[in-house]
C-alpha cells in the first residue's frame, strides 16, 4: 500500500523500511511533521503513517482526505493528536499501535526514578570532571517506600511489578480496577495515593478527563518532597503548577519523559539554537529535575513491534479485512 511515513528519522527508516518491505508495502519517508503545511506531501497516497507530535486536526485530515488518503496508522499508542470526529466526517479510518512493549516505557519510568533518587546523572559529570566527593548525592532506599502508580493499564501494571520487585509498597488507582495488577498492589482512592506516596509515576492516556490531573490542587494533597514521574503525556500535568511545586520544594523530585509543549522541541537537535519556551527553560534550572525527550519507547523491541503492527494493519486495510486495532470517535465518549 502507498504509504506516506511523517515525521520519519533513520530509526523509522531502518525499522519500518524492513517490515514495509517484508509485507510488501512502499513507503515513502518524509522528514518534516505532518501539519498544514507539509500535508500536501502526502497527496496521492492512500495511507499516511504519523507519530507522536504529527498535527491531525480537521483541517490537515480535509486536505489529506482531499488528497486521496483513506488510512490514517498512527505508530504509536496515544492519539490525543487526532480529531477523531473530523477523521469520521472524512471517511477516514484510523488505527493506532496499542501495546508494543510496555516494559520499554515502564523500565524509562524506573530509570528516572533511580536517577533522580541517587542523583545518577549528578554524579556521571562529577566523575569526569575528576571531582569524586560525595556531597549532595545522598539518596534514599526504594525498599519499604510507598509508590503511587497512576493509570494501571499495560505500562501501569509493569512498573508495578517492578516498584514490588523493589520491596516498595504500591498503591494503585485506575478507573478501571485490574485483577493482574491486585499481584503488586492495593487500589486506593487518588486523594489517598497523593497523600501516601513518596514517589508517584502517571501512565494515563491524555483525554480531556485527565488533562492537568496534577495541578495545583492535587500537588497541595501530595507527600512534602514526593517524586513526580510522567512517561505518559505531558498534559496530564499543568507544567506551571509544577514548577511552584518545585519552587516551594513540595516536589522534592520531577522526571519527564513528556512535556506539554514537546511538539516544538523534542525529537529535533535544537543544540544549536535559542530555545524560546521559558517554561520548559525553567523546568530545566532545578539540580532535582531530569528530562528525557520522548524516548521511552525507545527500544529495538519496542521499534521491531511498532513496525509490525504498523504494517498488519496496512495490509488488513488493503484487503478490507477488520482493523484490530481502530480508534473511532466512540472511544471519546467511553
Ligand atoms: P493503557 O490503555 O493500557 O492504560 C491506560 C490506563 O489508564 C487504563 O487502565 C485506563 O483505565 C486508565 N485511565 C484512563 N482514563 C483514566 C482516568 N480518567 N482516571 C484514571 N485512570 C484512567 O495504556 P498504556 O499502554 O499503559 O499507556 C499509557 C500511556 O503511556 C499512553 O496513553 C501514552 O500516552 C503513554 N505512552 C508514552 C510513551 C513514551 O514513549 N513516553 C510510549 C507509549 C505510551
Amino acid at each position: 500500500m502507498q504509504t506516506a511515513v511523517f515525521s520519519a528519522k533513520n530509526y523509522d527508516r531502518e525499522f519500518l523500511g524492513a517490515a514495509g518491505k517484508a509485507a510488501g508495502h512502499a513507503l515513502t519517508f518524509f522528514e518534516p511533521r505532518l501539519d498544514r503545511e507539509t500535508c500536501k506531501l502526502a497527496e496521492g497516497f492512500s495511507a499516511v503513517c504519523p507519530f507522536v507530535n504529527d498535527v491531525l486536526d480537521a483541517e490537515v485530515l480535509a486536505r489529506l482526505a482531499a488528497g486521496g488518503a483513506r488510512l490514517i496508522a498512527l505508530r504509536c499508542a496515544g492519539f490525543n493528536n487526532v480529531d477523531l470526529p473530523a477523521a469520521a466526517e472524512h471517511r477516514l479510518r484510523v488505527t493506532r499501535v496499542p501495546a508494543y512493549s510496555p516494559y520499554a516505557v515502564a523500565e524509562h519510568a524506573m530509570g528516572l526514578i533511580l536517577t533522580l533518587n541517587r542523583r545518577i546523572h549528578k554524579a556521571y559529570n562529577r566523575v569526569r570532571e575528576g571531582n569524586f566527593a560525595l556531597d549532595g548525592l545522598l539518596g534514599f532506599d526504594l525498599h519499604g517506600r510507598t509508590a503511587g502508580v497512576v493509570g494501571t493499564g499495560k505500562i501501569g501494571q509493569v512498573l508495578a511489578q517492578i516498584l514490588s520487585g523493589f520491596g516498595c509498597r504500591v498503591l494503585l488507582y485506575d478507573i478501571r480496577e485490574s485483577d493482574a495488577c491486585r499481584a503488586f498492589g492495593e487500589y486506593v482512592p487518588l486523594d489517598q495515593l497523593l497523600a501516601e506516596s513518596d514517589m508517584m509515576s502517571l501512565h494515563l492516556p491524555l483525554t480531556p478527563d485527565t488533562r492537568h490531573l496534577i495541578d495545583a490542587a492535587a500537588i497541595a494533597r501530595m507527600k512534602p518532597g514526593v517524586m513526580l514521574i510522567n512517561t505518559s503525556r505531558g498534559g496530564l500535568i499543568d507544567t506551571r503548577a509544577v514548577i511552584e511545586g518545585l519552587k516551594e520544594q513540595r516536589i522534592g523530585y520531577l522526571g519527564l519523559d513528556v512535556y506539554e509543549e514537546e511538539a516544538d522541541l523534542f525529537f529535533e537537535d535544537l543544540s544549536s539554537r535559542v530555545i524560546r519556551d521559558d517554561v520548559f527553560s525553567r523546568l530545566l534550572t532545578f539540580p532535582n529535575v531530569v528530562i528525557t525527550g520522548h524516548q521511552a519507547f525507545f527500544t529495538r523491541e519496542a521499534l521491531s513491534q511498532i513496525a509490525q503492527v504498523t504494517m498488519e494493519s496496512l495490509t488488513a486495510f488493503e484487503r478490507g479485512e477488520p482493523l484490530e486495532y481502530e480508534v473511532t470517535a466512540a472511544v471519546l465518549r467511553k
